[in-house]
């Protein structure tokens, strides 16, 4: 399958160009960055370190999506919410790890889902989705006497907080208990807060180094904790999950689907 990838100078975007590469199956169609970029005009392949490959980097992410089978994109919500209208309009398939989207970008990748083939994950590593419905199986079996803390470490440049991923967490053990995660989600602490209020689940976020995504889901109850706890080593085991979320929407009908659909875990 012919696959391009949107922001594909960036830390994710690097990856991407590297794991398509070394894919059976998979075969790098372009890549776009932000228009004005310094990227864009260089050897894709050689950004990320390896011979140059003769694609050089552009910034029309409309032809991207004409000319790919199926698009990748870890970017910012503002490009990706541009993308939504691409995705749109060309009916490719379109897999979204970009995080951090507001109510009504997210309402962009939901009208895209009706004409092409979405997969969106907060995060595309298999040791996660299986965390999701760990998550909720032992926030449901544990019941209300534990307080559920999601706790995230990220390095130093993330932009965006709590995670995507802790958020996804935070809905999982709400899902679990079978309350709405807006009505208890507690997503900071500071000053005389007064004691914890029964039935939250709060959010602690860390951020430092070159940390590529630890979380903690912290079921305290009175005399034991449970943690369940997924760390990742390399961004490469997000990249390799989208590459795989890519090539699994090869003949599939328009939706919006999840990385538990991709690893047939839903
Ligand atoms: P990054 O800043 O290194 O990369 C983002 C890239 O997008 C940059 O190179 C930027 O120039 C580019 N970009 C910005 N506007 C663009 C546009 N209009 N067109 C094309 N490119 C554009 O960030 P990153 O660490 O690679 O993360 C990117 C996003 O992916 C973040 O939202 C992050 O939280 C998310 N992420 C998700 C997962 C997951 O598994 N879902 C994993 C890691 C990161």
């Amino acid at each position: 399958m012919k696959i391009g990838i949107l922001g594909c100078a960036g830390r994710m975007g690097q990856m991407l160009v590297q794991q398509i590469l070394a894919t059976d199956g998979a075969e790098l169609a372009g890549g776009t960055e932000a228009p004005g970029s310094a990227a864009v005009g260089q050897d894709i392949a050689g950004l990320a370190g390896f011979d140059a490959s003769g694609i050089v980097v552009g910034d029309d992410a409309r032809a991207l999506f004409e000319g790919s089978d199926v698009v990748i994109d870890f970017t910012v919500p503002a490009a990706t919410a541009d993308h939504a209208r691409m995705a749109s309009g060309t009916g490719t398939a379109w897999i979204v790890g970009t995080t951090g989207l507001s109510a009504a970008q997210q309402d962009l990748i939901a009208q895209a889902a009706a004409k092409a083939a979405v997969v969106q994950a907060a995060n595309f590593s298999v040791g996660v989705n299986l965390l999701l419905g760990l998550t909720e199986q032992v926030a449901g079996a544990l019941g209300d006497d534990y307080d559920i803390e999601v706790i995230e470490m990220h390095h130093r440049h993330k932009v965006d907080a709590p995670s995507g991923t802790a958020l996804a967490l935070g809905e999982a053990a709400a899902a679990g208990r079978g309350v709405d995660l807006g009505a208890v989600s507690q997503r900071g602490r500071d000053g005389h807060t007064g004691p914890r209020r029964a039935g939250d689940i709060g959010f602690a976020t860390l951020r430092g180094g070159d940390v590529a995504g630890d979380h903690t889901v912290l079921f305290a109850g009175d005399g034991e904790r449970v943690e369940l706890t997924h760390k990742a080593g390399s961004r490469a085991v997000f990249a390799s999950g989208a590459v795989r979320a890519a090539l699994w929407t090869e003949g599939r009908a328009p939706g919006l689907y999840s990385m538990r659909d991709v690893l047939a875990l839903a």
